[in-house]
């Protein structure tokens, strides 16, 4: 199959490519060329970005959508007695399932081809969360816990290193190490953690966290500029900037951050935040723009495309030949058809309506 007469944006650096045409073979990209006549499914100017990818979600609370009122984050979400865990502990199995899938249907609907989920309930859990992916076109990775047979999950998904022990943390680490499987966790979302931290282990909770070798730093809402260069070895930071406003836990530095690890973006729990990528995207850098105008706006689009990619070693998230589909066809109307810089319009204007998905 052919797509031709559009715009793309090429390879792990989007390049902006102008009249070209796309080759697909097997649900693959296999040529990406400009120029020449060729027969095949005329995208009438269309721009075409790769997919998105959710890398932090939490969707086993789908079903208690907007539950909170003036509750803080421990009230919140932290285990094991916050309000998320107690209805989770309250509430049918197959509402949570139902509210889950529709979650999962959402996203696939809206371009996005993976999330990251954070899976709690152990095996149990992930055999609902399997069981809520079924049919739909959408790809996931799981981050778990408390599981023994660890061919189910893709990693381990830490809650923090205040809520845990950490000689046990430790052991998990090195179960990670020797299995292969990554290590993720939530780190410097709360703003009390700091002080509680220096009381509980003389040190900050990035340093303890950092002890650990983690290859996922998810938030660092709350890291001064000194942990942010610190982390530089991390492999990737995952940042929630929406769920972090939302909870009043603070905004992360995303231009620092940026400038010093790999960034991705995720939309956390979906009890307090909408799954939907586009409004992460435009959430995020309207926060760079407070905090620094000068980033490109190429490298905000990344953290939802081609950096998750790379940092799960996914086939999606990237326009280039031997990856696969889907790619998100943004319609040609308003407003892009009036847009004067293109990445900037999808980054800040266009929502799952402007879209649509080719697989
Ligand atoms: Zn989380």
């Amino acid at each position: 199959m052919l797509y031709k007469n559009l715009n793309l944006l090429y390879g792990e650096e989007l390049e902006y490519i102008k009249n070209a045409y796309l080759r697909i073979e097997n649900g693959k990209i296999t040529e990406v060329g400009t120029g020449g006549k060729r027969v095949g499914i005329d995208l009438k100017g269309s721009l075409i970005i790769p997919s998105l990818i959710n890398a932090h979600t939490h969707i086993g609370d789908s079903s208690f959508i907007d539950c909170y009122d003036e509750l803080t984050i421990d009230e919140l979400v932290k285990p094991p007695d916050s309000l998320k865990h107690t209805l989770l502990k309250k509430t049918d199995e197959n509402k949570i399932l139902r509210g889950m899938r529709e979650t999962v249907q959402y996203m696939a609907g809206s371009g996005i081809s993976y999330f990251v989920d954070f899976r709690e309930g152990g095996e149990k859990g992930i055999s609902m969360l399997k069981n809520a992916c079924e049919g739909a076109k959408i790809g996931y990775r799981v981050l778990g816990r408390d599981v023994k047979d660890l061919s189910q999950i893709h990693g381990f998904g830490i809650s923090g290193v205040l809520d845990m022990e950490l000689s046990y943390l430790k052991q998990i680490r090195k179960s990670a190490e020797k299995n292969g499987k990554l290590f993720a966790i939530h780190v410097a979302e709360n703003p009390l953690s700091r002080p509680f931290s220096l009381y509980k282990y003389r040190r900050t909770e990035v340093e303890v966290a950092l002890s650990l070798n983690p290859d996922i730093m998810i938030h660092l809402t709350n890291a001064d500029l000194r942990e942010i260069k610190l982390v530089r070895r991390v492999k990737g930071i995952v940042l929630c900037p929406s769920s972090n406003a939302i909870l009043g836990s603070g905004i992360p530095d995303i231009p620092q951050i940026h400038e010093n690890s790999l960034v991705c973006l995720g939309t956390d729990n979906v009890m307090i935040n909408s799954p939907d990528m586009w409004r992460e995207l435009s959430f995020t850098y309207k926060m760079t723009r407070v905090k620094n105008g000068s980033m490109k706006v190429s490298e905000i689009l990344k953290m939802a495309t081609v950096n998750p990619a790379k940092l799960f070693s996914l086939n999606s998230g990237i326009i280039q030949e031997g990856f696969s589909l889907p790619i998100i066809r943004i319609r040609k109307k308003y407003p892009i058809s009036l847009s004067i810089d293109p990445i900037r319009t999808v980054i800040s204007r266009i929502t799952p309506k402007d879209i649509k998905v080719l697989r």
